[in-house]
C-alpha cells in the first residue's frame, strides 16, 4: 500500500517528489524514502512521516533532476529506516522501489545469499533488487532487460522504480496488481502510484497495464513492453481531476472536507441517472448487463471494509426493491473458499480506490468460473474498473482521509439507483412507489447538509464520551449497516473499541458488556423496525448504559429514554443510510480529534489495500 512517485526531466526533482509523497502519504506513512541521480546515486530514508524524510535531509545535496520517492506501508519487516525504501542492490548501483508483496521472496531470498548476496533489510522488496544485480551480472544484459527477466521469476504484486547510476537518464517502472501511472509533460515524465502526484503538471496520462515494464527516457518517446518481451503503444489518456478536489480547502482535515462534500458526492454519483422528471434511472456504464442481471439466480456482492458495509446496504436494498437473491461475501474470504459459482451468477465488487488486492482477487475467481462481473469504483482507470466487464462509478471526487466517509454514501447511492433501475425494469415496485422514491433520493443531499448543521451538538456530545474505553452500536433492518461502519469509523479514527451489531443480537451476548460507563448508539429511525428498537433501548436503560440516539426529527419516544438525541430529516427506509451515517462519521472525526489522534492517517492503517 506504499506510494511511489519518480519524475525525469528539467525541473530539480526533488521538490516535485516531496510534493508528490505528500499527496500519496494517505497510502501509507510509517517510513519514507527518495533517490536521487545526479553523476552519483544518493538514497536518503528515515522512519516516521514524509515531514520526517524533509527534516532529515535538511543540508543534504539533494540537487538532481530525476529520482523516485517512497511512503511505506509495511507488509514484511518492521517499520524502521533500513526497512524504508528505497532498496541498492549489492555493488550499490541500482536502486529500487516497491508497492506490494513478492510472495516467493523467501525462495528466492535463500538462493541470492548462496549466491553471496548480503540482505541489510528484512523485507521482500530487497530481494528484486539483488535478483536484477545478479541477472546483469551474470547473464551480462542491460538493466532493463535484467527487470524484465527478474520479473519473470516473481510471484506476487508489484508496482517497482528502478534508477542505475550508469543511466542518468533513465527510469525503469513496472506493474502487476498494484497501481501506476505515468504522467507525460513536454519534455518530462512522472510516475505515481495515483495521479494526485502530476495533476499540477500534465494532464496526458498512461495506466500502465499488469505485467508491463515502461522504459522512460528524457528526449524519448515513452516506451512499454511486457514481461514477455511484446512491445505495447502507450495509450495515452485525459486526466480528469483538479487541483483543488486533492487539497484540503480551509478543512482541519481532509476526513471533514470529505464529509462536508458529501451533499456534492452523493449528488455527483446520481447526476445524470436520476431522472426526476422522467420517472427512470439509467446507468450507462452497465446498460449492456441488465438483461443478464435480471435474469441472475443471485448477485453476489463482494468488498472489504467499509465498501463491505456498503454491500450489506446493497443486499436490503435489491432484494427489497427488485426481489433478487443477494449475498454480500468479505472478499478475502470468498477468494479463498472455493464458492460455488456459476455463469448465472452476477458478481459486483466495490471498492473506492479500484485496488483492493482481495477485491481483484474475487474478481479473478469470479471470473474464471463464468460469472459476470461488474464493479462499483471512485477511481477512474482503477485495475478494478478494467478487471471488470462493466461498471458504475460513484465520482466523488479523491478520497484522501484513509477513513473512509464520502465514499461509502457514494455506493451507497449508486447502490440504491441499481436497486430502483432493477425494480424499474422486473416491475417489481408501483410506478408511485417507484416515483416516491426517486423525489426522496432526489432530495438526499439537502437533507445532508441539514445534518452537517448539526455539527456543533455532535462536538458537544464527543466531548462526553472522548475518554470511554469501549462502545456499541446497534441498529436494526437498513440501520444495522450503518450501526457497523459507525463503529467500525469510531475504532479507525479513535483507537476505542466498539462494535456494531443487529441491536436484537445484543442480547445474545453483547448486553453483559452494559454498564454505566458504556455509551451504546442507537440508530433509531422512525421508519422499518422502529418499536423493538425502542424495546432495545429500555434494555439498555435498565442496566444504566448511556444511550446516544440517532433519531427522525420530532421523535419523541426515543427522547424520553436516551441521554442524547440526533435528530435526523425523515425519508424513506432504504434511503436512511445515506443521512444516518453522517452524524456517526462527525462523532468519531471529533472523538479522535480530541483524543489528539492523527484524524487522517490513523496508525497502522493506510487507504487504498493493495496487499493481502
Ligand atoms: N512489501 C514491501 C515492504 O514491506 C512494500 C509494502 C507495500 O507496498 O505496502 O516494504
Amino acid at each position: 500500500m506504499c506510494g511511489i512517485v519518480a519524475y525525469i526531466g528539467p525541473r530539480e526533482a526533488y521538490p516535485v517528489l516531496m510534493k508528490g509523497l505528500h499527496r500519496l502519504e494517505y497510502r501509507g506513512y510509517d517510513s519514507a524514502g527518495i533517490c536521487l541521480l545526479n553523476g552519483d546515486i544518493r538514497v536518503f530514508k528515515c522512519k516516521g512521516k514524509v515531514s520526517d524524510l524533509e527534516a532529515f535531509v535538511a543540508g543534504e545535496n539533494i540537487s538532481g533532476n530525476i529520482g523516485m520517492a517512497h511512503t511505506r506501508w509495511a507488509t514484511h519487516g518492521e517499520p524502521n529506516t533500513i526497512n524504508a525504501h528505497p532498496h541498492f542492490s549489492q555493488n550499490k548501483t541500482i536502486a529500487l522501489i516497491h508497492n506490494g508483496i513478492i510472495e516467493n521472496y523467501s525462495v528466492l531470498r535463500s538462493e541470492l545469499k548462496n549466491r553471496g548476496y548480503t540482505f541489510t533489510s528484512e523485507t521482500d522488496t530487497e530481494v528484486l533488487v539483488h535478483l536484477i544485480e545478479d541477472i546483469m551480472t551474470n547473464e551480462q544484459v542491460s538493466v532493463e532487460e535484467a527487470v524484465r527477466i527478474a520479473l519473470n521469476q516473481v510471484i506476487g504484486a508489484y508496482a517497482i522504480v528502478i534508477l542505475a547510476k550508469e543511466f542518468p537518464n533513465k527510469i525503469i517502472a513496472a506493474r502487476k496488481g498494484s497501481p501506476m501511472v505515468i504522467g507525460i509533460g513536454k519534455d518530462e515524465f512522472f510516475v505515481a502510484s495515483d495521479a494526485t502526484p502530476l495533476i499540477e503538471y500534465t494532464d496526458n496520462v498512461v495506466y500502465l497495464n499488469d505485467e508491463e515494464i515502461a522504459i522512460i527516457e528524457r528526449d524519448k518517446e515513452l516506451k512499454i513492453k511486457t514481461i514477455r518481451n511484446q512491445d505495447q503503444t502507450p495509450y495515452i489518456e485525459k486526466l480528469v481531476m483538479s487541483l483543488n478536489e486533492i487539497e484540503k480547502g480551509g478543512f482541519d482535515h481532509f476526513m471533514l472536507k470529505e464529509i462536508y462534500e458529501q451533499p456534492r458526492s452523493i449528488f455527483d454519483s446520481m447526476r445524470g441517472r436520476l431522472h426526476l422528471d422522467q420517472g427512470t434511472v439509467t446507468l450507462g456504464g452497465i446498460s449492456d448487463y441488465v438483461q443478464k442481471i435480471l435474469k441472475a439466480k443471485r448477485i453476489i456482492i463482494t468488498a472489504c471494509g467499509t465498501s463491505w458495509h456498503a454491500g450489506l446496504v446493497g443486499e436490503y436494498l435489491i432484494e427489497d426493491l427488485a426481489r433478487i437473491p443477494v449475498e454480500v461475501e468479505y472478499s478475502s474470504e470468498f477468494r479463498y473458499r472455493n464458492p460455488v459459482l456459476s455463469e448465472d451468477d452476477v458478481v459486483i465488487a466495490i471498492s473506492q480506490s479500484g485496488e483492493t488486492a482481495d477485491t481483484l482477487a474475487a474478481i479473478d475467481l469470479a471470473k474464471s468460473k463464468g460469472a459476470t462481473v461488474l464493479g462499483i469504483c471512485n477511481v477512474v482507470g482503477s485495475s478494478i474498473a478494467r478487471a471488470t466487464n462493466a461498471g458504475v462509478y460513484t465520482h466523488a471526487g479523491p478520497e484522501i482521509g484513509v477513513a473512509s466517509t464520502k465514499a461509502f454514501t457514494a455506493q451507497v447511492a449508486v447502490l440504491t439507483l441499481l436497486g430502483l433501475l432493477l425494480a424499474q425494469k422486473k416491475g417489481t415496485l408501483p410506478a408511485s412507489k417507484f416515483q416516491k422514491i426517486l423525489v426522496e433520493l432526489d432530495s438526499i443531499p439537502s437533507k445532508v447538509e441539514r445534518i452537517l448543521k448539526l455539527n456543533e451538538k455532535i462536538r458537544d456530545i464527543a466531548t462526553i464520551y472522548k475518554d470511554v474505553k469501549n462502545s456499541l452500536y446497534l441498529g436494526r433492518g437498513y440501520n444495522f449497516p450503518v450501526a457497523l461502519e459507525g463503529a467500525l469509523k469510531l475504532k479507525e479514527i479513535s483507537y476505542i473499541h466498539a462494535e456494531g451489531y443487529p441491536a436484537a443480537e445484543m442480547k445474545h451476548g453483547p448486553i453483559a458488556l452494559i454498564d454505566e460507563f458504556m455509551p451504546v448508539v442507537f440508530i433509531a429511525t422512525r421508519r422499518g423496525i422502529y418499536d423493538k428498537v425502542i424495546t432495545n433501548i429500555e434494555e439498555v436503560k435498565a442496566r444504566k448504559g448511556k444511550i446516544i440516539a440517532i433519531v427522525t426529527e420530532g421523535d419523541e419516544s426515543v427522547k424520553k429514554l436516551a441521554d442524547h438525541c440526533i435528530e435526523i430529516p425523515d425519508t424513506e427506509e432504504m434511503l436512511i443510510p445515506l443521512l444516518a451515517t453522517v452524524p456517526l462519521q462527525l462523532l468519531s472525526y471529533h472523538i479522535a480529534v480530541m483524543r489528539n489522534c492523527n484524524v487522517d492517517q490513523p496508525r497502522n492503517l493506510a487507504k487504498s489495500v493493495t496487499v493481502e
